[in-house]
């Protein structure tokens, strides 16, 4: 993939020299960056292109790119999928950057029947445009956030493991001890590549964690942690979807030899812990699929509102029903969470009780008390629109029902 796009590229610098500089240009050859180009029809200012879904067996839907030239045009894209007719683009339309990713708005369309295509007019002058099916989170968007708080109440990066194209991951600890003095929290995210929100929520936690509030204090004073920021680090930067990808992707290799080296050491870290007593608490930050607007105002779909999903085992679904009830009492994030939203084991597609996910996996160890996957939208939760600041303070929100979590009686009854 990455010699077409270096070709494209190629290809597309050369026709700007040829036709002039007023070529429409799209590119996709920089971190997170997805798409692949059918045709640029110039005259009609239209772009045909698809997301590339490399080693992503099934359909996926996850798409980011770049549009040059475009200032003062009216500019349609339409995606050209040929293995579904399923939409590609969510409630709220493509996210759109002009500020070279910094600051993000929804487009919004009024036509939301055109779910796999938009129109864009931008403004006399516009540089380059940025367009994403999701408001997207990288590592330099973490890296950003690890500046901002470096040493503060703690706060540090570690080496992890080193990836299969060897980058080097990272971890962050909060009272890293050899035996078992305190709760056990373990947090990761981006199992999925594609799957920003994630990211954005497990941000807001930290920030809660480390920060001078008198809820951070008590957060770093109640339990020690183990946060994995990105599990599958070359998938993100990648831009690949990760979700599905062949022969199983990151959150179905909690297995006995497992491939990825991030999943590797996940696994020895929940292991070790067994030893020591157990993981109190595993959180699995995701986003689920494409959402949707209701037509009513009322209904939402599963992948329309923030939710956990519910474990096989009675006792840890219930200790998550009672996680959910927490979090909806003290979530003020603008992010609607209710727990009426669990997504119960045994509904909806939630009905293998064997998949080799973390949640699920984490859930089989000794000493779990609490195990889930927190999924987020992409787009919209029961109709309101995510924003960077939202997701962020849903995560706060998370991290401060933990804290109370964390302080009541073991039973919860
Ligand atoms: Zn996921």
């Amino acid at each position: 993939m990455k010699y077409f796009v270096a070709f494209f590229c190629a290809c597309s610098c050369l026709s700007s020299v040829l036709m002039g500089e007023d070529k429409i240009e799209i590119n996709s050859d920089y971190p997170g960056g997805n798409a692949i180009v059918e045709k640029i029809d110039q005259e009609k200012a239209t772009v045909y292109l698809r997301q590339d879904l490399r080693d992503t067996k099934p359909w996926w839907f996850y798409w980011n790119f770049k549009a040059k030239n475009i200032g003062g045009k009216t500019v349609k894209f339409k995606f050209v999928d040929k293995t579904k007719p399923w939409r590609i683009i969510d409630a709220f339309g493509p996210a759109v950057s002009t500020d070279g990713g910094k600051t993000w708005k929804w487009l919004n369309p009024p036509d939301t029947k055109a779910v796999n295509e938009f129109s864009y007019t931008a403004p006399e002058g516009a540089g380059v445009v940025q367009f994403s099916y999701c408001i997207p989170y990288l590592f330099s968007d973490f890296e950003a956030f690890a500046k901002e708080f470096e040493g503060r109440n703690g706060f540090a990066i570690e080496p992890f493991c080193k990836t299969r194209e060897g980058r080097q991951n990272i971890c962050i600890k909060v009272n890293e001890s050899p035996v078992k003095k305190k709760p056990r929290v373990f947090l990761a995210s981006r199992h999925h590549a594609c799957e920003a929100t994630g990211s954005y929520v497990l941000e807001g936690f930290m920030r809660e964690l480390f920060s001078d509030s008198a809820e951070g204090k008590a957060l770093r004073e109640a339990a020690e942690y183990f946060i994995v920021p990105m599990m599958d680090l070359d998938g993100v930067e990648n831009g690949d979807q990760g979700k599905d990808r062949f022969p199983h992707d990151h959150n179905r290799d909690y297995i006995d030899k497992p491939i990825y080296p991030s999943v590797a050491a996940a696994k020895k870290k929940l292991l070790e812990w067994e030893k020591q007593g157990g993981t109190d608490v595993i959180i699995d930050f995701h986003s689920p699929s494409i959402g949707s607007k209701s037509k009513d105002g009322k209904t939402f779909s599963v992948n329309s509102v923030v939710f956990l999903v519910g474990q096989f085992n009675s006792e840890i679904s219930r200790q998550q029903e009672i996680f959910g009830d927490i979090l909806e009492g003290v979530n003020k994030s603008g992010l609607p969470f209710l727990a009426s939203d669990f997504l119960p084991f045994g509904k909806s597609w939630n009905k293998d009780p064997h998949t080799t996910g973390l949640a699920n996996y984490a859930a089989t160890l000794k000493g779990t008390r609490l195990s889930t996957s927190f999924e987020t939208p992409y787009a919209t939760c029961r109709g309101v629109q995510t924003s960077k600041e939202n997701m962020k303070e849903l995560g706060r929100c998370v991290a401060k029902a933990l804290l109370k979590y964390l302080n009541s009686p073991e039973d919860n009854k």
